[in-house]
C-alpha cells in the first residue's frame, strides 16, 4: 500500500459519518435473510445460519460463532475495541488487510445481501460503514449499573419489581436429573463416549438433514431424554412464586423439558421448542400432534409416522403422486413421520420467541438470569434487545464475564433461591443455607455450590 492509499484508508477509517444507521443495518440483515429463506425454501431443506440455529447452552461452542476468523482472533478485535475505541482498532486490525472487513463481518455472525458480498470482492473498503456500525452496537452494549451490588439489593429488587423477565437454562433442571447437553456428564459427552451412533459431531443428533436422512438414530435415543418422570425443582416453583406475585412478565427458557408448564408457570417460552408437540416432517403436510400421542412410539425407540401423510398415500388418487413424491424423490429424505417441536440445528426458532421480546422490551424492570451462562444464542442475544438500565442479577455455578451483569449470586440455583425465599417471605421447597459469602468489595456472592475455580480472576469485571 503506498503512503497516499494509506492516508486515504486512515482516513476513511476516522471519519464517523458515515450514512449508514442501525436501522440500515438491520435493513441489509433483513434482505440477506430472506434471500437466506428463499434459497432453504428451494432447497425444500433448512440449512444452518448464524442468526437462526443454535440450541441448548453452555459452553463457547463453535455452533454460535463461527466464521473465517478463529474465536480468539474476534475475541482479541473485541478486546481492542473496547480498550482502545474503534478508530484505533480499525486501524490495528483492518489497515493492514482490508479484506479482513469481511471476515470479521461474518465471524461475528452479520449476515449480508448476496450483491454486497461480490462487491466487497474488488473493494473491501465499501463494508466499512457497516463494519462501523456493528461495531457501535457492540460498544452500546450495556455496562454494569453501579448502584446495585449487594444479595439486599437483589432481594429489594424482587421485591419491587413488578415486570420481571427470567432468562433461563440447563442449570434450573439439573437437580431434577436432567441431562444438560454441554457439561462433562452432558448429552453430548455421552454421545460422544458411547459412539454408538455414526455422528462426526455429538450435536448432529440434534441437527435437522441428520434427522431428515435417518431418523432412527434420533428415535433409537430420544426415550433418554424424554421428560417423563421428572419433576420441577424449587427454582422452577421461585418463578412460579414470581408470576403468583404478578410479577413475571415472562421466562424465557432454553431448556426442551417442559418442567416449567409442569410447575404451573404460564408466561413462559421455550426458545427451542420442547416435546410438548410433534410436527409431520413433510413441508406440505406439517400434520401436529400433541407430544402426548408420540409418546410410547419415543419410549419404546420407535418412529412415529404422519397419520395424515398415511392416510393420503392409502387413496388411490394419492397414490399415484406418492411416486412423484417417493422418498427417492425427496432427496431420500424421511418425509412423513414426525418429529418432536424441539428446535434442532438448521431449524427456525419458534415465532413465539420474536414477538414476545419486542412486547416485552419496553415493559421490563428487572431481568434474573438463572442457570445459564449466556454463551448461546438465541438467549444469549436477549440481554442486548432489553433497555441497558434495567438491572440484572445472575443466579449460577459460574460468573458471567462476557456481559455485564449487576448481581452475581454464585451457587446451585436451589439454596439461593431458598435463600431469596426465606429473605422475601416467600414459601419455598428448598431449605434456605447461611448467608452467602461476598467476594472482596464485589458483586460477587458465593453460595452453596459456587465453582470458585473462575472466581479468582474473573472479580475484576466487578467495578
Ligand atoms: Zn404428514
Amino acid at each position: 500500500m503506498t503512503d497516499t492509499q494509506d492516508l486515504a484508508a486512515l482516513q476513511r477509517l476516522t471519519e464517523l459519518d458515515d450514512d449508514l444507521d442501525s436501522d440500515a443495518l438491520d435493513h441489509l440483515e433483513e434482505e440477506a435473510e430472506k434471500e437466506l429463506m428463499e434459497e432453504m425454501e428451494n432447497e425444500n431443506l433448512a440449512c444452518q445460519s448464524p442468526s437462526m440455529s443454535s440450541r441448548s447452552d453452555e459452553s463457547e461452542s463453535s455452533d454460535y460463532v463461527f466464521g473465517p476468523l478463529a474465536p480468539d482472533d474476534v475475541a482479541d478485535i473485541l478486546h481492542d475495541l473496547r480498550e482502545v475505541g474503534m478508530v484505533e482498532c480499525l486501524r490495528r486490525h483492518i489497515m493492514p488487510n482490508p479484506s479482513r472487513i469481511l471476515d470479521i463481518l461474518l465471524s461475528l455472525g452479520v449476515m449480508l445481501p448476496r450483491s454486497m458480498l461480490q462487491e466487497a470482492d474488488e473493494e473491501p473498503y465499501m463494508l466499512l460503514p457497516i463494519l462501523k456500525m456493528v461495531f457501535i452496537r457492540i460498544l452500546r452494549q450495556r455496562q454494569k449499573l453501579p448502584h446495585y451490588n449487594t444479595v439486599d439489593d437483589a432481594i429489594q429488587l424482587l421485591r419491587k419489581s413488578k415486570r420481571i423477565v427470567v432468562l433461563c437454562g440447563a442449570g434450573i433442571s439439573v437437580s431434577c436429573g436432567i441431562p444438560d447437553f454441554r457439561s462433562k456428564d452432558g448429552i453430548y459427552a455421552i454421545l460422544a463416549q458411547e459412539s454408538k451412533y455414526e455422528l462426526d459431531d455429538p450435536s448432529d443428533m440434534f441437527d435437522k438433514e441428520t434427522f431428515l436422512r435417518d431418523p432412527s438414530m434420533f428415535y433409537s435415543f430420544a426415550h433418554s431424554i424424554y421428560p417423563a418422570n421428572f419433576e420441577p425443582s424449587p427454582t422452577h416453583y421461585f418463578v412460579r412464586e414470581i408470576e403468583k406475585h404478578g410479577k413475571l412478565l415472562r421466562m424465557y427458557s432454553q431448556n426442551i423439558d417442559t418442567l416449567e408448564q409442569k410447575a404451573g408457570i404460564e408466561r413462559v417460552v421455550q426458545c427451542h421448542g420442547s416435546f410438548a408437540s410433534a410436527t409431520c416432517t413433510d413441508p406440505r403436510c406439517k400434520y401436529q400432534v400433541d407430544g402426548q400421542e408420540i409418546r410410547d412410539a419415543i419410549m419404546s425407540k420407535r418412529i412415529p409416522m404422519c397419520k395424515m401423510c398415511e392416510e393420503r398415500r392409502k387413496t388411490k388418487a394419492i397414490k399415484r403422486q406418492k411416486i412423484d413424491e417417493s422418498d427417492e424423490d425427496d432427496h431420500g429424505l424421511a418425509f412423513g413421520i414426525m418429529k418432536p417441536d424441539i428446535t434442532f440445528f438448521g431449524e427456525k426458532l419458534p415465532d413465539e420467541f420474536e414477538h414476545c421480546v419486542l412486547a416485552d422490551r419496553d415493559q421490563v424492570d428487572l431481568i434474573l438470569v438463572m442457570g445459564t451462562s449466556l454463551k448461546v444464542a438465541p438467549v444469549a442475544d436477549l440481554l442486548s434487545h432489553f433497555p441497558p438500565s434495567v438491572p440484572t442479577v445472575l443466579i449460577n455455578r459460574t460468573p458471567i464475564t462476557h456481559m455485564a451483569m449487576d448481581i452475581l449470586l454464585l451457587g446451585d440455583s436451589d439454596p439461593i433461591v431458598g435463600y431469596l425465599c426465606q429473605q422475601l417471605g416467600w414459601p419455598c421447597e428448598h431449605a434456605a443455607p447461611d448467608a452467602p459469602t461476598r467476594v472482596g468489595d464485589s458483586n460477587v456472592w458465593l453460595f452453596p455450590g459456587a465453582e470458585t475455580d473462575h472466581i479468582a480472576t474473573e472479580t475484576t469485571i466487578t467495578d
